[in-house]
């Protein structure tokens, strides 16, 4: 795998998205800064990095997507070091105007400190980040408004949660109950034809074997999109392991409150037509079944 001497990836957590340093004549740019529970490991981390770059700057600091797990960081960077913040274009207004219904934070039932952008970059440009060139794409799907970084150069793909080594980032249901098949498989389509070599991934391990991730994506959104149901079902377990993750332990009775006041999940279980209880119960079941929680004398624990 052939990864330029100036671009280091911090593989973290699966509760904080990845983070990639580049660097070019003493300026240091950042894409991606975790989860808020994490950020004082996120600045320690910048730390670590500046230290071995004598004489190095902050620039700009870059989110793929406006995803808890991927900006919750922002406002302690930008707080410690100053960087200028670059948002997805169709995501800048709503983040100068903190706007919770338009971010999506609180409908997931996740926290994510107020941050303001320095601007945004958009689709079908080129941003200079270190000294690469990276072209921007749209990629639906995950997040309809996320946006992809290629660098033609050396052929590496930051992908956030639109493509991993093993499937994607859950596909959410939209007002209307609907989740974007279609832009998933268009941003898969996409990275078929931009034919990267290495993919940076939000989450999990750089990877090389880049038809074999496409081959499995595109299998897992086969499975989900035939059964629109069971993809409802797998966001609801996705919601909730991730909320174990950050809270780690949680009284079953205070995690079935979080669940009933959380949108997107009382959105999930109208459109399946089940109680709120009875989609708590299922996802928890479902959850104990595949090993990811258990359930020990009334306290949920994430494993
Ligand atoms: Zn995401």
């Amino acid at each position: 795998m052939h990864l330029p001497a100036n671009f280091h990836v911090i593989e973290r957590g699966w509760l904080s998205a990845n983070q990639i340093y580049l660097w070019s004549n003493g300026f240091l740019d950042v894409i991606d800064s975790g989860f808020c529970t994490h950020q004082a490991q996120t600045v320690d981390l910048l730390n670590l990095q500046m230290k071995s770059l004598p004489d190095i700057s902050p620039r700009f600091l870059i989110n793929t997507h406006l995803h808890s797990d991927h900006c919750g960081g922002n406002a302690a960077l930008l707080d410690a070091y100053g960087f200028k913040l670059l948002v997805p274009f169709a995501e800048f207004d709503a983040v100068q105007d903190w706007d919770l219904a338009k971010l999506g934070f609180s409908d997931l039932g996740q926290p994510c400190p107020i941050f303001s952008a320095f601007g945004s970059y958009q689709p079908e440009t080129v941003l200079t980040l270190g000294d690469l060139d990276w072209e921007i794409h749209q990629a639906p799907g995950h997040e309809d408004e996320a946006q992809l970084l290629f660098n033609p150069e050396y052929k590496i793909l930051i992908s956030g949660d639109a493509l991993w080594e093993k499937g994607f980032g859950a596909l959410f249901p939209n007002d209307q109950g609907f989740s974007n098949f279609e832009g998933a498989l268009s941003t898969l389509e996409l990275i078929t034809e931009l034919q990267p070599e290495v993919v940076v991934p939000g989450h999990g391990g750089v990877f090389s074997d880049v038809s074999a991730a496409l081959a499995f994506a595109q299998n897992r959104l086969s499975y989900l999109r035939s059964n629109p149901d069971r993809n409802l079902i797998h966001v609801a377990n996705v919601l909730l392991k991730f909320k174990l993750l950050e809270w780690q332990s949680c009284q079953n009775m205070l995690a079935l409150d979080w669940f009933q006041n959380t949108l997107m999940l009382q959105k999930i279980a109208t459109i399946l037509n089940l109680s709120i209880h009875d989609l708590y119960q299922q996802v928890v079941n479902s959850l104990i079944k595949a090993n990811a929680i258990r359930l020990k004398d009334g306290l949920l624990l994430n494993t």
